[in-house]
């Protein structure tokens, strides 16, 4: 069943979610060469409770870790560990806050120093995806309507979209009601209504779409080790319009990139 949220609730979702964007902020200025994983994952911790949340992965279905952190072939899941980041290399780190009783979930790709061209057409197009997903998050459309927006877009490159994996309802529960395809048919599914709130997370393989289990029981790979973007905002529906609860802004910040992308779907502020 979906659960719709009251504005006040959606407003201490903005919290939740806006420590994790903070979160990733702060790591922007980590991710480099050299670098371990696990040390990236203690940072997190410290910082998430430092801003009176906790981690919302650690523990969450025995998860051991504050981050999932999934470099080059690793689709999602992947768990710190104590091996360096190399040049070149590509890292997803998914983060989860949980306060006041309501979960952020969001998730960006990083560039490890210099990164391949294809690499970062590969970043772009599916960062490009998951806004043309929001944009189709509004009333009048359906499920199968974002799934589609992402796919389409994906597949012109030739990327494969990962089925096994999709986004998701968010609330107290870090998983909920709906599922979120990245993939899909126009006019199906479930019909978006005010008060939703959802994590669009496109999971977009270079190659194929097949994927595989490594056997630490988390770790998702692609099936033909070529490289896996992931991206994941987190987005309220106000007003019959999708509005961002979690932000790239402290990235981009940390790096120096401008970026007017989010501006569409921002709150709006009030001439009050
Ligand atoms: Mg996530
Ligand atoms: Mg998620």
């Amino acid at each position: 069943m979906v659960k719709i949220k009251s504005l006040e609730e959606i407003e201490l979702m903005r919290e939740s979610a806006l420590i994790v964007s903070r979160t990733l902020g702060m790591l922007a200025k980590e991710i480099k060469p050299g670098v371990t994983t696990l040390h990236l994952d203690r940072l997190a911790e410290t910082f998430i409770r430092d801003h009176g949340a906790e981690p919302g992965f650690l523990g969450l279905y025995d998860f051991p870790n504050t981050l999932c952190v999934s470099p080059n072939e690793q689709v999602v899941h992947g768990i710190p560990n104590d091996q360096p980041l190399e040049d070149g290399d590509i890292l997803s780190v998914d983060c989860g806050a949980l306060k006041n009783g309501f979960y952020g979930d969001h998730a960006y790709t990083f560039e490890v120093g210099t990164v391949a061209d294809e690499t970062k057409k590969l970043l772009e197009v599916t960062k490009k995806s998951l806004y043309l997903g929001i944009e189709a998050f509004r009333l009048g459309n359906r499920v199968g309507d974002l799934g589609h927006a992402i796919q389409t877009y994906t597949e012109s490159f030739g990327y494969g979209v990962v089925r096994e994996l999709v986004g998701h309802g968010l609330g107290t529960k870090m998983h909920e009601a709906p599922e979120i395809p990245n993939y899909g048919k126009r006019g199906r599914g479930k019909k978006f209504i005010n008060g939703m709130v959802i994590a669009i997370e496109p999971m977009i393989n270079q190659g194929t779409k097949k994927i595989r289990h490594y056997k630490d029981g988390w770790t998702i790979k692609t099936a033909d080790k070529r490289p896996s973007a992931h991206f994941e905002h987190n987005v309220a529906l106000i007003d019959g319009k999708p509005q961002l609860l979690s932000t790239f802004d402290f990235i981009y910040e940390a790096l120096g990139i401008p970026s007017e992308e989010e501006a569409p779907f921002k709150k709006p502020k009030t001439n009050a």
